[in-house]
């Protein structure tokens, strides 16, 4: 007979809240081990003892067997005593508040638990705050560690007896699951609606017909609250659109199910993974033609999420008694990208004027959580902008250091902290010119820092003089470290991969303060072990009026056409601008001849904003990169032919990108009247074969084998899939961003691994 052996096992990872000691009692139950497991400081630890092929057959299905929500970092094993119990325990987790354990982020609606809401004879028939150990609230309800329910916003709730039952029973799936609820003991929604509450299930029914009515509402979701009316109600989607004083920007739409978004969207198998997982964002797919134009006019695309809480799902399903299948907008509850709205009081408020009726409820949300977007581009998925879902998930880094607090840039503004060798994100803050985002700012550094406990360290933060991050840094104790805009989005992707030794970074996005002080946006830097300098931009061109050219996208045009054509570009050229107030245009003229409010840029955002007006897609922009993204629409997928071109040269020791030849051959394709697809596509191929060759020579001549590509233009699918393409065609390994976004919502991460590794700018 085998001697009996009994391990200690100690397992990493997102192991707390996502149902893993069940996991751990029923596999010990299966293979006849006695022991205990308990949740402590650094993660699960367990015991187990039996038959050495048993318990290593455990220890094996420890990670095999995993919960879909938990992450297993690591497992480690050692030898201790032989006890001689019988029996498996589930022991209570120590009261010490963990070190180094990791709030889960909130979880989507699990199978197990929308059967049950769907299932007229359960006891959570319709509950809109159903949920188990593998699916419910987390980050957005949890005020400190550890996760346990007195330190959530759960606290105020008692749980019935039969709610305790199943917290108590090591074999149900609720066990320990801190936000367990019915409609007994648990939260209840509530409806405002002219003058009128509603309350429990006549709110939620309430609730649906207001909406198939036509009506635009606030919905209290997991991190805030929407906005939200019928996709393909012209009315609804008009009144959303003027409340929200947002003309053209895309907003996101909500289907009852995958097969539904298939119905109006292309669905890839990543893209349907997306949907379909605990994290649930926002995914961008590729819609049918014609499929609800005005949630995102113009766009090839649509940002498409399936019901991720108890509450969506039931709605949807009271929407579909009543034969409504179709999508509802679900957009952020708030104005110009201010925070989003966390209670009644903020809605009535900020969104009175734009909400109709309120459906809120009694489980307050502590930490506010904007929905993530992905997309898939050159194989993977991305992440276009992370916050629920995904926070306070960490980064693994390559190495640890000092902690960092890395405080992002001003526009999609996300900050980093850093523990060891783990960066933590917050979620999407905002554009922090809006002040009450620098206020969101601060709470949500107060609230991390806690749930997280990480000392003060270095302060890492952008080189812009003038940015409200760099002040918020500056009045931080602690070093500071100033870094580059655009050596942060290329150190984020050599981060996020664990990149150690040289390599090339190439940004492209609208704009970030450059060591010149002028205004960088398509760079190449060479970055060795621990600095870098830049071995390539695009030429410089004026930005007459600043940053009132990323709306008045004619202005850079003008600039660019007037540089490529020469004193003589009236003449072929005016009635280009003929759109334009000739006042506005002389005006213009004048400042470029002057130098006056003309900063330069290298902006590839900027080139790219002034070949949309060449090119004929639109005067003005009425939000960011509005431009570039309808270009790109346009070619709906197809691979370019021809190509416009650039010129490359050397000046002082760098390689300039000169758009002249190719802003020549966009003006005279549009005055010979070609279609805006066919300029768009040649501008594509022309910028990836730039992009390209000058990458080729920077790393030929520093004798660099991999290249970074980062920053918000290379969220653009057909520019990144071209040049990722093109440089591995020439041999070298290509990284892009898929954990952060290469907007400068990943930025903090570059900043953080820069402070890490002590960068520096070559003199
Ligand atoms: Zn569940
Ligand atoms: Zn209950
Ligand atoms: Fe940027």
């Amino acid at each position: 007979m085998s001697p009996i052996v009994r391990k200690k096992i100690l397992v990493k990872g997102v192991v707390q809240g996502v149902g893993f000691r069940p996991h751990i009692y029923k596999l010990a139950a299966a293979h006849a081990l006695a022991g205990w497991v308990k949740n402590d400081a650094a993660g699960v630890t367990i015991e187990a003892e039996g038959l050495p092929l048993a318990v290593a057959i455990f220890i094996g299905e420890i990670t095999l067997k995993k919960p879909a929500a938990a992450r297993v970092d690591s497992v480690s094993v050692s030898a201790v005593r032989v006890s001689g119990v019988k029996n498996f325990t589930i022991t209570k987790s120590g009261g010490r508040a963990p070190a180094s354990a990791i709030i889960p982020a909130d979880l989507a609606l699990c199978a197990d638990c929308r059967r049950e809401l769907l299932d007229p004879s359960d006891r959570r028939y319709l509950y809109p705050f159903t949920n188990c150990t593998n699916c419910g609230p987390r980050f957005t309800i949890v005020k400190t560690v550890p996760y346990d329910r007195p330190l959530t916003t759960m606290a105020g709730f008692k749980m019935c007896p039969d709610c305790l039952r199943e917290y108590g029973d090591p074999l149900d799936r609720r066990f320990h699951a801190q936000p367990n609820a019915c409609p007994v003991c648990g939260p209840s929604v509530k409806l405002e609606a002219g003058g009128k509450v509603f309350r429990g299930p006549a709110a939620l029914e309430k609730t649906a017909e207001l909406l198939l009515s036509g009506r635009v509402g606030a919905l209290q979701s997991l991190g805030g609250f929407h906005l939200a009316c019928r996709a393909d109600d012209g009315g609804a989607m008009a009144a959303l659109r003027r409340a929200k004083r947002r003309p053209h920007k895309p907003f996101a739409v909500m289907l009852p199910s995958a097969a539904s978004a298939r119905e109006f969207c292309l669905v890839s198998k990543l893209e349907a993974a997306a949907l379909a997982s605990p994290a649930a964002p926002v995914v961008m797919l590729r819609r049918r033609s014609g499929a609800f134009e005005a949630a995102a006019p113009g766009l090839s695309r649509l940002g498409v999420m399936l019901p991720y809480t108890p509450l969506h799902a039931a709605l949807f399903s009271l929407l579909g008694k009543k034969g409504f299948s179709g999508p509802l907008v679900m957009t952020s509850g708030n104005f110009r990208d201010e925070p989003i709205c966390k209670d009644s009081r903020e809605v009535k408020a900020r969104l009175s004027g734009a909400a109709s009726f309120t459906l809120s409820h009694d489980r307050p949300i502590h930490n506010r959580a904007d929905d993530s977007v992905a997309f898939e581009a050159a194989g993977a998925l991305r992440l276009a902008r992370r916050a629920r879902g995904f926070v306070p998930s960490a980064v693994k880094l390559a190495s640890g250091g000092r902690p960092v607090l890395a405080c992002g840039a001003d526009l999609k503004n996300v900050f980093c902290l850093t523990r060891g060798p783990e960066a933590f994100l917050s979620q999407h803050i905002g554009d922090l010119a809006e002040p009450r985002n620098q206020d969101y700012f601060r709470e949500t550094l107060s609230k991390l820092r806690g749930l997280l406990k990480v000392p003060p360290g270095l302060v890492a933060h952008d080189l812009h003089p003038d940015y409200a991050s760099t002040a918020i840094a500056r009045a931080l104790p602690g070093k500071k470290i100033p870094v580059q805009h655009h050596a942060a989005h290329a150190l984020s992707v050599a981060a996020e991969y664990g990149l150690s030794g040289p390599f090339l970074g190439v940004s492209f996005d609208g704009t970030g303060y450059g060591s010149d002080g002028r205004i960088w946006g398509s760079e190449f830097l060479a970055f060795d072990e621990n600095s870098w300098r830049r071995a390539g931009h695009l030429k410089y061109f004026a930005l007459p009026g600043g940053d009132i050219g990323a709306l008045e996208i004619w202005r850079p045009a003008l600039a660019l056409v007037k540089a490529a054509l020469g004193p003589g570009w009236r003449e072929t050229s005016a009635r280009l601008f003929s759109e334009v107030p000739a006042s506005k245009v002389l005006t213009v003229e004048r400042m470029i001849e002057a130098g006056l409010n003309c900063p330069q840029t290298s902006g590839m955002g900027r080139l790219f904003d002034a070949f949309s007006f060449i090119a004929g897609v639109r005067a003005g922009a009425t939000y960011e990169a509005q431009g570039p993204m309808e270009m790109e629409s346009l070619l709906r997928g197809a691979k370019p032919r021809g190509a416009y071109r650039f010129d490359l040269n050397s000046v002082s020791g760098r390689v300039e990108i000169d758009p002249a030849p190719a802003v020549k051959a966009a003006v005279a394709d549009r005055l010979a009247g070609r279609p805006a697809a066919f300029i768009s596509a040649r501008l594509h191929a022309g910028l990836a074969a730039a992009a390209v060759e000058t990458a080729a020579r920077i790393a030929g001549a520093a004798g660099l084998k991999t290249v970074c590509l980062s920053g918000g233009v290379f969220q653009n699918r057909t520019l990144l899939e071209l040049v990722t393409g093109g440089l591995e065609k020439k041999g070298l390994a290509v990284y892009s961003n898929r954990l952060v976004p290469a907007n400068d919502g990943g930025i903090a991460l570059g900043q953080a691994w820069y402070a890490l590794k002590g960068y520096k700018e070559a003199a």
